[in-house]
Order: C-alpha cells, then structure tokens, then sequence
C-alpha cells in the first residue's frame, strides 16, 4: 500500500545528512564538552559550529543561542525566566503581568495558567476568525506591571501567521520584553531576529528534519531571564545540564540545511499545498479551509467538514496510508475539541469536523493526488454514517419540497 506523510507538523523525518552529521558523536567523538582534554574539546566545538548555524537561520549573533530540550522547554525558559526575574515588582500593579494569545501551543498555554496559580494575571488575547491577534486589543491590554507579551509566529494547527513585526514594534513602545514561538515557522519563512523586535525565540529541531528532543531559545543581548534548571551552570548559567552533543550536532546542520533551502522548499510546499487546498475545496461538498486564505504556512492545508467527524477521518486516512492529524499532536489523544478553533469561532461539532494535512520537503505530486482521489470516497462513506448528514440531507429535501 501507498504511504504517505501528511504530518510534518507534528514532526519531520530526519534528513539523511543530518544523521550523517551526528553518528560520529555516539561512537567516536563523546567527550563532554566541558572536559579539558581533547575529547572535550572536540564536542566543544562542535557545540559552537552548531550555535553559529542556528544563530544564521534566524539572522542572530552566536552568543544569543542557548540549546535546550525543545519547543517546550524553550517556550518554558523563556516565560518563566522572564516572570520569576519580574517577580518583585509584581504587586500594586494592576492589569496582566502577561499578555499572550488564545491560540498558542500548549508550551505556552499551559505555562501561563501554572503561572496564574501562583498569583501572576494572564491576559488571553482573541483572535479574528483567521486566527490573527487584533494590534489595538494588545495595546489597551498593556499596563504598567506588564512584564512580557508572548505571541507566536505561525500556529501549529491552522498555520495562520502573525504579524510580529507589529506586535514586536508594540511591546519595544511599550518597554516590554516580547516572545514569540516559531517552532513552526522557522526554516518554512523568513525569521530575522534584527528586523523583528524580539527578546526571547523559541526553536526546535524535529520540525525542521533534525532529530527530537533538542531545540533552542535566542535572547538578545542584554535580556536576563532567571534560569529555571539548577546545576552544572551549562548554557551560561541558564540552562544546567550536559549538553546532547549529538542532537545540538544534528540541529545545527538543519538549521545550516533549512537556511540554504528556504526559498526552494517554500516554493515546493506553496505549490502542493496550493494544489491540495483548490482541489478538496472543489470536489468535495461542503468543505472549508480553516486559518487564513493567504498568511499561512506554505505547509500548511487544514479543513473542516460538516457533519464528519475528524477522529474517524483520520482513522479512514490512516487505512489508506495517509497519516494526518486533527490538530497538534501532543492534543490529538484528547477529545476536547481544539482550542485554537474555538477561539476562531467554531462550534464543537464544526471543531470536531476538522483535518490538518501539513506537507513536507519529500512530499510529491503524486502524494497530492493520492490524497485528493482518496478524500472524497472517505468523506463520503462518513457521510453516508452520519447522523447529522442525514438530518441536513432531510432538511434541504423538506425545504425543496415547501417551495
Ligand atoms: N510550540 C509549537 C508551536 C509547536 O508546534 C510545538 C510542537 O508541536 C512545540 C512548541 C513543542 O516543541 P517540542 O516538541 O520540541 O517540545
């Protein structure tokens, strides 16, 4: 049967040079950077070869890249460190200490409400039915005990993007550390770290073809954040423990991989994607694209269709060979229907209806054209099961027949 990987948000396989790149650091070059003797140095350097290629792809200095664990410790670090830094001047403020959006990854969300918990005010800022923050709803939001605005670039569920530009401009205005996470984003647009005004960015390697469990978090010069892991003092103090040389290895060549590719992969993706959107759009009834018609990830399809319900959808995909998601995967074994598209406006039964297919630098045409001659038949057996196809069906018959 035909495979084919629609989930590239979720994570990336890992590029061939890539693995080439980190095999040495298991067998043959496993010092500790922090040794003096010449395995250690050898695992040292390659420790800053890596920070200078994650540093390139963002347009960022070498000595603004500390190496975590991921997305999500990245996205930890960056929050907790700026707050708990913040923490004395909490009190007699009014207003958030932290303005974030409704929509952003569980890494950030959840990071925020453990935060309430302990006394710090959240605000959650709406967004419009694409998923964009609204500028004036951010600048009435800010008040004098606002410490940090975190607001990600792209959305890991309907690939809207945002204008950090703008909100970046907004919290330098304001004097407030900005944060944006653009674990999506990087490596599929353009990030410029000395053209957008931000503090703090949040990076992971498995969703640019680099291997899990590795990422980074970029600090402009002359931001402090308080280091949340206590230790050894690796990373400049601010995140302890021994760095995974292989896995920073891996990471930096992606990175070195991502920069050079940048145009030609956007290019690919955009056209398949463009492909894949028109083409489900067009044969199937009642269908509709959720997030933005054009800010949106050249990765990035996601739909919504009525009367189905995405979980079966993407067992019958998974039958034909097709993996793809219903939203982020870390919500995915959940069945509360997504926040991110609550927050746009669905209901929950339009929430529950909704399929992300994200494509990747090996997807093809022929996988597009796999999916399109697939989809509809599924949709439609679905729809034939369904409850409240049948009751719309009933209904337009009932309208015809009163005319
Ligand atoms: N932020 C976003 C937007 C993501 O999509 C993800 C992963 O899906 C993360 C953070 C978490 O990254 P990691 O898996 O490296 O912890």
């Amino acid at each position: 049967m035909k495979r084919v990987y629609m989930d590239h948000a979720a994570t990336t396989p890992v590029d061939k040079k890539v693995l080439e790149e980190m095999l040495p650091f298991f067998t043959e070059k496993y010092g500790n950077p922090s040794s003096l003797h010449s395995f250690g140095r050898e695992a040292h350097d390659v420790l800053e070869k890596a920070r200078e290629n994650v540093a390139k792809l963002i347009n960022a200095d070498k000595e603004e890249i500390f190496f975590t664990s991921g997305g999500t410790e990245s996205d930890n670090i960056a929050i907790k460190g700026t707050i708990y830094r913040m923490k004395e001047g909490i009190t007699g403020y009014k207003g958030p200490h932290i303005i974030t959006s409704a929509i952003e990854h569980p890494a950030v969300m959840e990071t925020c409400k453990h935060l309430e918990k302990q006394g710090f005010k959240v605000k959650y800022l709406s967004v419009d039915k694409y998923g964009i923050v609204n500028a004036d709803e951010l600048k009435n939001s800010i008040s004098k005990g606002t410490f940090l605005i975190s607001v990600m670039h792209a959305n890991n569920e309907i690939g809207t993007i945002q204008n950090i530009d703008e909100i970046g401009k907004i919290a330098k205005e304001h004097n407030v550390v900005f944060h944006s996470d653009t674990v999506q984003s990087i490596g599929k647009i353009l990030v410029d770290v000395k053209k957008t005004k931000i503090d703090l960015l949040s990076m992971s390697s498995h969703k640019i073809y680099g291997p899990k469990g590795v990422g980074a978090l970029y600090i402009k010069k002359g931001v402090k954040l308080q280091p949340i892991v206590h230790g050894g003092g690796h990373e400049k103090n601010l995140r302890s423990g021994t760095e995974n040389i292989s896995g920073i290895a891996g990471f930096g060549k992606a990175c070195e991989l991502a920069k050079t590719r940048l145009n030609k992969d956007a290019e690919h993706l955009t056209n398949l994607r463009d492909k894949l959107i028109k083409s489900v759009l067009n044969i199937i009834e009642e269908t509709y694209l959720n997030g933005h018609p054009t800010r949106r990830l050249p990765n990035n399809a996601h739909f919504r269709f009525t009367a189905i319900e995405g979980e079966s959808l993407i067992l019958s995909l998974d039958e034909k060979g097709v993996a793809a998601s219903t939203g982020s995967a870390c919500s995915s074994k959940k069945l509360l229907p997504s926040h991110v598209l609550m927050a746009i406006g669905l209901n929950e039964v339009e929430a529950h209806g909704s399929l992300r297919l994200t494509l990747g630098r090996e997807n093809t045409d022929e996988d597009v054209r796999y999916v399109i001659d697939v989809l509809p038949g599924i949709v439609e057996n679905l729809r034939k099961m369904s409850p409240l196809w049948g009751k719309k069906l009933e209904i337009e018959k009932w309208k015809r027949e009163m005319k």
